[in-house]
Order: C-alpha cells, then structure tokens, then sequence
C-alpha cells in the first residue's frame, strides 16, 4: 500500500514545510487506483506537504477483495520512513526483506522502518474475500535514524481512550494519557477515533501541529464539515479541538512536531536531496543488497528514473 508519489502529488523539488496557524484548512484529496482499490491522497499535496513528521497519507478503498486479488503490491523500495498501515476493514498480508511475513487486520499496527533500505509487499491473504478499508501513511524520519537499520514491528493490540461520545485507539504516541508501545523515531501521534453522534473535545499538544481525515461520516468544527475524501488541517498552538458529530464516524487524528528539516520525496524514497534518490533507485534498479529479497509471488516494481534525470525511461 505504499503508493508511490509522482509529480502529480508534489513537484519533486525542494520546499520546507511551513505550518501556519489557521483554523481548518481542507485540501480535497487526490484519487488514484493502486490495481483495484481507489486511493485518496491527503498527503503530500501542492499545499501541504508535511503535518508534523507525517508527510504520507493514502486513505485507501473501500474495494471489494477476494483470496487472490487486493492491493497486488509487488515488493518495492522504501528508504527514510516509516510506513504506518491500519485498517478498518480486510485483511492483508506484509512480506518484507527482513523476512517479516504478517497478516494484518482491523485494530493492529503494522510498522515498517526503512532506515536506508528495506523492500516490501502488500498482498492478497489467500484466504480472506470481502471488503477492504484502510490508510497507509508513511513517518519521515530524522537525520539521526534515516541512515539506520531496517525493521518491522506487529502491534496486534493497542491502547484505547474513551471520549464522551465514542473511542479512540493510540495507534502512534501518546494520547490523553495512553500510550502506544509502537516505535517513534520523532513527536508524533495518530489516534483512530470512532465516534457516534455528540460532542467530543480531543486534548491536543500545543507544539505540535494537527490534521484530520475522515474515512467514513463526517466531523464538523465550527461552521465546516470536513467529510471523506479531504484533508482537514488544524494548525499548530491548540489545546483541544472540539468537533460535533451527527452520524457514525470514523476518522484519524495526527500530528506531531513540524518536521525541522526539508525533505524531497519521489516514488518511494524520502530523503534531503536528489543524489540519495538516485544512487538508491539505481541500486534497486541493479538489485543490490542494499534493499535485500522479500519472499514473494509477485514481481518486483520497476520504474523509470526520476524526472529529473536526463536519459533513459
Ligand atoms: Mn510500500
């Protein structure tokens, strides 16, 4: 579930995120189809390329799935972020080049770490024929890990917070006074909230900047409503944020700390500048050892060079 970014997305060049206080600011989301499962991309985007050290966010299906047919993602390259995979729906199996092989399901945590290189697939389960709901988002991490050792942690369970008017699940960090036990390389959070009709006032972190998305329902702040299919971003400086809900929802709070230092991202690589996207997906390209084997079916993706080579295609 990794979709790679394209220029669609961001253009693949430089620029530092900027957080700004402004009440909610609601991007619509980009669609896209990864095999058969629409995607809507609330991060990056032309406006808003970071919240916090998040800088990924792929709200994907609902898609119908069968034992042999899902997402289909043949192992690929990742390098310098976390992938964050959680689902309300479905199933999926995770096959890495650590050897990690883990069928993941609705209320656990699959984390990945790429450090300076790991490959990945994301496949059908063989057994599993329904629907498939879910969100990949993906962490960059910082200067003083991004050059680390691959790994993958399982979380299949993980705290919970009652609000007054439904519950939210820890998924990364901490949250009125839970704590995941999921490995974090920066200040950042992501709460699963699931929420029915009333009123709920989340406690947020001041330093922190924060955005929402919502899967299914809806969440009003204020006079705006912020529905599927968009991202709603809240800024930095809040204490609590008091959202009305008037129908079952299910929605994702994160943020964290705005990431210091630019990042550039192309396809599935985030790094600090071209030359690490280009010796990487040369070395991908040539098979190295670098992002090692994933025990897989499918074939392994191969794309062409950046836009900003020159050459071949
Ligand atoms: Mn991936």
């Amino acid at each position: 579930m990794s979709g790679p970014v394209t220029t669609a997305d961001v253009p693949a060049e430089h620029v530092a995120s900027h957080p700004e206080a402004c009440p909610l600011e609601i991007t619509e989301s980009r669609r896209t189809e990864l095999g058969s499962v629409v995607i809507r991309r609330a991060l990056p985007r032309r406006g808003r390329r970071t919240v916090g050290s998040w800088c990924f966010v792929d709200h994907l299906g609902p898609a119908a799935v069968t034992e042999e047919h899902g997402l289909d993602i043949g192992p690929h390259p990742h390098i310098g972020l976390q992938t964050v995979t959680w689902l309300l729906e479905g199933e999926v199996l995770h096959r890495d080049s650590l050897g990690s092989e883990q069928l993941i399901r609705p209320g656990q945590l699959n984390l990945m770490t790429a450090g300076h290189g790991v490959a990945h697939s994301e496949e059908a389960t063989g057994r599993y024929r329904g629907p498939l709901h879910g969100v990949q988002l993906w962490v960059a991490q910082p200067a003083d890990t991004r050059h680390g050792a691959a790994a993958f942690e399982h979380h299949p369970e993980l705290p919970q917070v009652e609000l007054t008017a439904g519950v939210g699940t820890v998924i990364v960090g901490d949250f009125a006074e839970a704590s995941s036990p999921a490995r974090r390389d920066t200040e950042h959070v992501a709460v699963h909230l699931d929420l029915r009709a009333g009123t709920i006032d989340l406690a947020l972190v001041p330093t922190f900047e924060y955005a929402l998305v919502v899967f299914e329902g809806a969440v009003t702040l204020g006079s705006r409503t912020l529905e599927p299919g968009h991202l709603g971003y809240l800024g930095t400086e809040l204490d609590h944020v008091p959202l009305r809900v008037e129908t079952p929802t299910q929605a994702l709070l994160f943020g964290g700390v705005p990431f210091p230092e630019p990042i550039l991202m192309w396809w599935n690589y985030v790094a600090r500048d071209r030359s690490e996207i280009d010796a990487a997906h040369a070395e991908w390209r040539a098979g190295s050892d670098r992002f090692g084997t994933v025990a897989s079916p499918l074939e392994r993706i191969i794309v062409g060079p950046p836009p900003w080579a020159s050459g071949e295609r």
